[in-house]
């Protein structure tokens, strides 16, 4: 398995869609070679908080539908290095391919702020319209830079909020035809690492949201691309010494 770090996503997804970008950071043939022969309609990019390459591994059971997306139909898995162990620094990365101290988003309060413009921006001004499905707060940057922005305000019910966003990125599929790229983050098992929760629960929860918006980029004949953004903050697990590593799957489902 080939090993490469969260930077990589943002340059490999411009390629193929034939925008610029700032990152320097090449992209994976390996995945453009898979997007090129297949063609997809649109590109749904799902971030799972908190998905580590052990969580992926310890909860293979309750992940069932990430291992089959990652096997099934010469689906690709990589293991990607993380480049920050929180998540707005971290998805800031996967959505510009570069380093925290270059596109300087490291709060939330960063935010907005950043003169560096991801590929959501870059591809909708390119014509080609893209779509979000975040937290409120980070939505609010992107309101009016790109076509389609829906908030999902956060909230103590972190299933609820997590089945919210799967609801709307799968209405995004069916509603909007001319969209071309979709991004969604789903928390729930970085909430219940947090909170000491069973992460079993957190897991099946994920891997039914999961299916659910694999069988609707299916319908599309989309590409989904899911990754993870950081190490697990878990209670009983020791800091890792080495770089942490989380899982990249592409695939067709
Ligand atoms: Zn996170």
């Amino acid at each position: 398995m080939q090993s490469l770090s969260l930077l990589d996503i943002a340059p490999t997804l411009a390629e193929f869609f034939g925008i610029p970008l700032t990152s320097r950071v090449l992209p994976v043939e390996q995945i453009l070679k898979f997007a090129h022969t297949r063609n997809p309609q649109v590109v749904v990019l799902v971030v799972i908080d908190s998905l580590d390459y052990q969580v992926y591994s310890d909860f293979a059971d309750e992940l069932a539908v990430l291992h089959e997306l990652a096997e099934r139909n010469d689906g690709l898995l990589f293991e990607c290095e993380t480049v920050s162990n929180h998540t707005t620094p971290a998805i800031a990365s996967i959505l510009t391919g570069l380093e925290p101290e270059s596109h300087g988003i490291i709060t939330s309060e960063d935010v907005g702020k950043s003169k560096v413009n991801s590929i959501l921006e870059i591809l909708d001004d390119a014509g080609k319209p893209t779509a979000v499905v975040l937290e409120t707060a980070g939505t609010k940057p992107l309101a009016g830079r790109i076509s389609y922005v829906f908030p999902v305000d956060d909230r103590e019910d972190i299933i609820e909020y997590d089945e919210l966003i799967k609801t709307h990125t799968i209405s995004v599929l069916k509603k909007h035809e001319e969209v071309r790229f979709v991004f969604s983050h789903l928390r729930a098992i970085d909430r219940f690492a947090h909170r000491g929760w069973d992460l079993r629960v957190a897991a099946r929860v994920t891997n039914e949201n999961m299916s659910a918006i694999a069988k609707a980029v299916g319908e599309r004949n989309g590409m989904l691309v899911i990754c993870g953004d950081h190490e697990a903050h878990l209670k009983e697990r020791e800091e890792s010494q080495g770089k942490a590593t989380v899982p990249l799957i592409v695939c067709c489902p």
